[in-house]
């Protein structure tokens, strides 16, 4: 739950097409379609805990599918569609109002984004021309 949570939180930092992920216990990627990787992990590390720090609220409600339709950007992930057809949708909001990002989505978070605790960007790998590949890890910023 603070993993996949935190993968929310890095999809609000990096907008970018999400073109895979996977979430495990103590170490998760995603991928973005990003040609241009003029971020750096302890850059993005910064804006991580920024928000996890900031306490905000993780909650969800339901959307028509109507509603989905007519908000395209709602969706961040290119390959995967939230499924259609059971007339509404579950969206994740972060933040009071939804203000730091609402996506849909269909699994488990914390309460809060403070409950994520210490995270950081292990690496950010090259995977092609156009995609970067973030590692996420618990704890802070191993000194380099
Ligand atoms: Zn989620």
């Amino acid at each position: 739950m603070r993993m996949h949570t935190a993968c929310h939180l890095l999809s609000v930092i990096c907008p970018f097409p999400i073109t895979g992920a996977s979430v495990n216990e103590a170490d998760s990627r995603v991928d973005f379609d990003l040609p241009d990787a003029n971020v750096t992990k302890e850059e993005v590390t910064i804006r991580l805990m920024e928000l996890v720090n900031g306490d905000h609220p993780v909650f969800t409600r339901w959307i028509s599918e109507e509603e989905l339709e007519s908000n395209p950007g709602l969706v961040k992930s290119k390959n995967v569609r939230p499924p259609r057809g059971a007339g509404r949708i579950r969206l994740v909001c972060i933040g009071e109002e939804a203000v730091v990002d609402s996506q849909p989505c269909g699994g488990t978070h914390v309460a809060s984004t403070a409950e994520v605790g210490e995270i950081h960007i292990g690496k950010i790998e090259k995977k092609g021309r156009e995609n970067r590949r973030f590692r996420i890890r618990f704890g802070s910023l191993p000194a380099s």
